[in-house]
């Protein structure tokens, strides 16, 4: 594969896939993956990251010929733009990858460059595994209570990109043919408007929806949850969960049953490998995720509720240097943290890179490395269990060591090998 501003190393093969219909891949012993440290702290937890996964990779006999791959700032200052072609390009050549966190202007200024790779590679299941890890200090009492995977979708909702600025003469049109094409007379108050639009289509809804049941099968869990606020917003996240529902019920014969079945043919009783399916209304979900966590598997949800649930779940186990994440889509997976680029601590080799080694964690088990992502997991818990820490974990814990961003991969890095 040629590219104009990347030097592919030698010492690497593709990951190919070798049947379409199940995605099922054929990894070389020394995969080219694509690494994109990112903004803000992604130059502490990238390169941090990267220490940690080699020496998994290493500990389990095989090699990672690592891709640097740039957006953002870095690829502002090499060439001038945000997003190179050649960046998209080589994670969907290589079919794996790994990014940190990417800088979004609020208000003014370029729109997000996460939402813009998600779209163009069509990563549309952003998934955000939330589980305790032993020795993370947590608000809650019971943590490892906490073991949810929400599946967002990542493509559309109000997160799509489709809105107008209150300075910009189109906004006007949109709402002239609001008010006065489409009848919504009277709605959007006079003066200057911000308008953003919500689409929500049955395909981006249902490849999620199969996406999330298809995980839970594979993992035996028990239930998948819908999230939407569809009491409000009927015909978007309404619409969400009605095709959900058809999904369970048209696709899946006996493995799926829902909720609704299960009390009314059944009397609640969960019949083996079935998965029951189920809905709640977001707000009510917030406050499941912390009084009822046990009762939840997988959620499935649209964009914008899953950024929110995802944190809110992250905040149980430890908080946003802890929180993993990945990016799927047909045969492709780029691994991410839940986090941001934090930029007032860029630079200061001090926030825990543990999401986004845990994200690389995820990156081994679709490459099916299972071996070498227990090996990596247990490590970061055996570091955390023995206090070894950074600044996060640190100030909420009696004693311990307090380490940087490196110190804490150096240490994770003594425990694999
Ligand atoms: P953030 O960067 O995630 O940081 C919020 C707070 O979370 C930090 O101040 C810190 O809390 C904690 N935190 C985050 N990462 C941590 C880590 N690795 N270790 C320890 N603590 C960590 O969120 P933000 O400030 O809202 O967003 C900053 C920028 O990131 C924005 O431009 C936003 O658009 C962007 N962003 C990008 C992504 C992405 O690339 N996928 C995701 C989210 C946000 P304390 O100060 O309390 O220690």
């Amino acid at each position: 594969m040629a590219y104009d501003t990347l030097d592919v190393p030698e010492k690497g093969e593709s990951v190919t896939v070798l049947d379409e219909t199940t995605d099922a891949l054929e990894v070389p012993e020394t995969p080219v993956i694509p690494i994109l440290y990112g903004d803000g702290i992604g130059t502490d937890v990238g390169p941090a990251a990267q220490s940690v996964l080699e020496a998994g990779a290493r500990a389990t006999g095989r090699d990672i010929a690592w891709l640097r791959i740039y957006a953002g700032e870095s690829a502002r200052d090499r060439y001038g733009v945000n997003l190179p072609t050649d960046t998209v390009e080589a994670i969907r050549d290589f079919r794996v990858g790994i990014k940190g966190p990417l800088t979004t202007p609020v208000g003014a200024g370029y729109r997000s460059l996460n939402v813009a790779l998600r779209q163009r590679l069509d990563t549309y299941a952003n998934v955000r595994p939330t589980y305790h890890l032993d020795g993370v200090p947590s608000p809650v009492t019971h943590p490892e209570q906490m073991d949810m995977v929400t599946f967002r979708e990542n493509t559309e909702d109000v997160y799509g990109g489709i809105e107008w600025d209150h300075e910009d003469e189109d906004v006007e049109r949109v709402r002239a043919f609001v008010e006065d094409e489409m009848g919504f007379d009277d709605t959007i108050h006079d003066g200057p408007v911000g308008i953003g639009v919500k689409p929500i289509t049955e395909f981006g809804t249902k490849r999620l929806v199969r996406k999330a049941i298809d995980y839970a099968l594979e993992e035996g869990r028990d239930t998948v949850t819908l999230v939407h606020k569809g009491n409000i917003m009927k015909f978007t996240e309404g619409q969400f969960r009605d095709w959900g529902y058809e999904v369970a019920e048209q696709e899946y014969g006996d493995e799926v049953i829902t909720e609704d079945t299960l009390w009314e043919e059944r009397d609640g009783e969960q019949p083996d490998q079935a998965v029951v399916v189920n809905d709640r209304i977001a707000d009510n979900m917030l406050q499941q995720v912390l009084t009822r966590t046990e009762n939840y598997d997988v959620l499935a949800t649209m964009n914008l509720n899953g950024d929110y649930i995802s944190d809110a779940c992250g905040a149980q186990i430890g908080g946003l240097g802890i929180a993993p994440g990945a990016n799927f889509g047909d045969a492709l997976c780029l691994a991410e943290p839940v986090h941001g680029s934090a930029p007032k601590y860029a630079g200061q080799d001090k926030v825990n890179p543990t999401a986004m080694i845990l994200s690389g964690v995820l990156m081994f088990e679709y490459l099916g490395w299972n071996d070498a992502a227990t090996l990596v997991r247990d490590a970061v818990e055996e570091t955390i269990v023995s206090k070894r820490v950074t600044y996060d974990l640190h100030r909420q814990i009696d004693g311990g060591e307090k380490l940087s961003t490196s110190g804490f991969a150096d240490a994770v890095v003594e425990n694999i090998e």
